[in-house]
């Protein structure tokens, strides 16, 4: 391992998977994509970057399955740590240390929290009543004993917080609360607690959520109103054997809860691996910028028990920068539920389909933000077949294929350019600029947007150039063609992980990839390419057919039926290609008058407008926010499809579509021309 020297430091790190099942694409779109997308793209730019993660080994649930599976709860998280990092990297995600939390470092780093948390007076002995079974004669901490959430009422959560509406309480206040190996209720009796004094934290705590600009802020509103609502100090203890143990006599035979000891598996993994480099970690965690990338589910975990505990040990670790956080994945719509079979796990994906295909895709369609995600096997392959098999693949492999050809594998000496050529270089010029911006925002989805819309112009240029018929500007497009498909090349490889580095070779580029050598024109005149080969497969209807029989076999009470999933396919495809004149009448296109108009709190992209449309007034939650303010749109008459299934949107429901025209970054709403009352259709 090569440690560079550069100015700008940076730790990655991706949220502990728990040792105990396999991986699943939820998994990977909230966290381990986006981290690697992103320490890649700091990679190619030169940064001195590390990308750090671990299992999480300790819990009561991995005890419980090892105990089950007649293993010692070492043996079963270490076969999960081997499993986990072969699927990350068949998938082409890279650690520069994929840890334990078991590890000695971590069980050193926390034990010495503890015992600085102590002497700064931010721990307290608490006697609670423990949940114990008589049944099984033992202590029942957090997941050993299941119940009815406190605040949302969901039925069947475990005891130490909630998976539905994302609350973390404290044992014993779960309702109807069963042993969850048994079934018995359990009963009460004493046990001694540490508790983490959290509420102390509070100032500090909003302080630091307000003044730090790079936290997403809709997750720092609700985080805020957290501490608004008032923080409740925190039981790190639990009495059970699998744990970190708690280094004082009085607390004998008990260990820290896990969310004590996970987060600090950042740190002591990113010190470890620096020290088997002989570097000072410690030094470089504090002089980096430091990323925590998170799904929208550990949100409480990582906006406040890991950086109040880092205030409480003055601030000995440095605190995150950015904790870039992204929601969940459904699947065709629906939740994924593995017990349900209504999922996709990542090593049956991978043995049927690329692992770029998965990276290409789930980067298209998950945004920065906490909004859930939605896997589509027919969106997946029209993706795939229409953006990278037809779109970017076929540039590149036609550009290669042709000097391969025609000019003997040499790429050709440009004529004269003339203003297409012109405008042609320019956006190759400019191309890295702009999908910079985005990737330095963490806005992966809106960066490849970009490169995607970039493709299309190359193969744009190319058929108008029409270098086949070898008339005037056929050599200039090649050659600028050429250099286009190696920005494309460095574009790219934060995205894809596996397809590159084939392409580099048919390039025949002997230097190292790197960022700034993606908009530059270095690709001379009588340079040799190497021998072209199509890159990208395109996929069958009936490979993803199967996938798709799969998902009805397995529930076929979930919405999507065998037969519904085939003809939502077929009025895609309809949509996507032509539509019926059937299809345009259902939609109800009006014409109503702006009434009321406010930003949307928590956003700074959307408005809620209210619309009059006839005798009715409907809402939209428009995005507009960036491009009209409030008051420009009142009064003006706007066309609305008024017919739309109602959407809800940051809580708020979306009645009505209003419709603009967008132009790259322009956007203007559609007003008639001519003054009509407000319900007109429009046809
Ligand atoms: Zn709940
Ligand atoms: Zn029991």
């Amino acid at each position: 391992m090569v440690i560079n020297t550069k100015d700008k430091k940076v730790v990655v790190t991706s949220a502990l998977p728990y040792a105990n099942g396999e991986l699943h694409l939820g998994h990977i779109v909230s966290t381990y994509l986006p981290s690697d997308i992103f320490t890649r793209y700091c990679k190619l730019r030169g940064y001195d970057v590390v990308h750090i993660c671990a299992t999480d080994d300790f819990g009561t649930p991995i005890l419980i399955r090892a105990e089950q599976e007649k293993k010692t709860p070492e043996n079963y998280v270490d076969y999960w740590n081997k499993k986990d990092l072969k699927d990350f990297s068949d998938l082409g995600i890279k650690f520069d240390l994929f840890y334990k939390t078991s590890s000695k470092e971590n069980v050193d780093l926390t034990q010495d929290f503890f015992i600085k948390l102590k002497k700064n007076g931010h721990l307290e002995k608490r006697t609670i009543k423990q949940s114990y079974c008589d049944n099984d004669k033992k202590f029942l901490p957090d997941r050993y004993v299941i119940g009815v959430c406190p605040y949302c009422g969901s039925q069947d959560q475990y005891s130490d917080g909630c998976e539905k509406c994302g609350q973390t309480f404290q044992p014993g206040e779960i309702k109807e609360a069963k042993c969850a190996i048994c079934g018995t209720p359990p009963i009460q009796r004493k046990s001694e607690h540490f508790f983490f004094k959290l509420s102390q934290f509070s100032d500090s705590l909003k302080e630091w959520l307000e003044n730090n600009k790079n936290l997403q802020d809709e997750v720092k509103n609700y985080v805020l109103s957290w501490i608004k609502d008032g923080l409740r100090d925190w039981d790190i203890t639990r009495d059970l054997h699998w744990g970190i143990p708690i280094p004082v006599s009085e607390a004998e035979g008990k260990v820290f809860y896990g969310w004590f000891d996970n987060h600090l598996c950042y740190i002591s993994s990113t010190i470890s691996y620096f020290t088997r480099n002989d570097i000072n970690g410690k030094e470089f965690w504090n002089s980096a910028e430091i990323y925590h990338f998170i799904g929208k589910d550990i949100v409480y975990h990582h906006y406040l028990f890991l950086p109040a505990m880092r205030m409480g040990v003055n601030m000995e670790y440095k605190l995150p920068d950015h904790i870039p956080t992204r929601g969940h994945l459904m699947l065709h719509g629906n939740k994924f539920s593995k017990s349900r079979g209504w999922y996709v796990g990542l090593r049956k994906y991978l043995d049927n389909f690329p692992a770029d295909y998965l990276r290409y895709y789930l980067a298209t369609i998950t945004p920065f933000s906490q909004s859930d995600v939605n896997f589509d096997w027919n969106d997946f392959q029209a993706r795939i077949n229409n953006e990278l098999v037809a779109n970017i693949g076929n540039f590149i492999h036609r550009t290669l294929n042709f000097i391969s050809s025609r000019h003997q594998g040499e790429v050709p000496t440009p004529e004269e350019y003339d203003k297409m050529d012109l405008e042609f270089e320019t956006e190759l010029l400019n191309i890295t600029g702009k999908v910079n911006k985005y990737l330095e925002k963490n806005e992966f989805d809106r960066a490849l947007k970009n490169i995607i819309d970039f493709s299309a112009n190359c193969n744009r240029y190319f058929q108008h150039r029409e270098p086949w018929k070898g008339g005037k500007g056929s050599k200039t497009c090649l050659y600028l063609s050429v250099n286009a498909v190696k920005t494309l090349a460095i574009l790219l490889d934060p995205y894809l992980s596996f397809s590159i580095e084939p392409l580099w070779r048919q390039l025949n580029i002997k230097v190292t990839r790197k960022w700034n050598l993606a908009s530059t024109i270095d690709i001379a005149p009588g340079h040799n390419i190497g021998k072209p080969k199509i890159l990208f497969r395109k996929l069958e209807n009936s490979e993803i057919q199967k996938q798709k029989d799969k998902l009805a076999k397995a529930n076929p009470r979930v919405k999507l039926s065998e037969k519904e999933l085939l003809t939502r396919n077929s009025t895609k495809k309809k949509t996507m290609t032509e539509a019926s004149f059937d299809d345009f009448t259902r939609l109800d296109f009006r014409i109503g008058r702006v009434v009321k108009a406010n930003y949307l709190e928590g956003s700074e992209k959307l408005l809620k407008v209210q619309v009059n449309i006839g005798k009715e007034k409907c809402q939209a939650i428009a995005g507009l926010a960036e491009h009209y303010s409030p008051e420009d749109l009142i009064n003006q008459l706007v066309a609305v499809i008024v017919n739309l299934q109602p959407r809800k949107i940051f809580g708020e429901v979306s009645e009505v579509m209003l419709l603009a025209a967008v132009d790259g970054s322009k956007v203007s709403l559609l007003n008639p021309d001519k003054e009509v009352s407000e319900g007109s259709k429009v046809t």
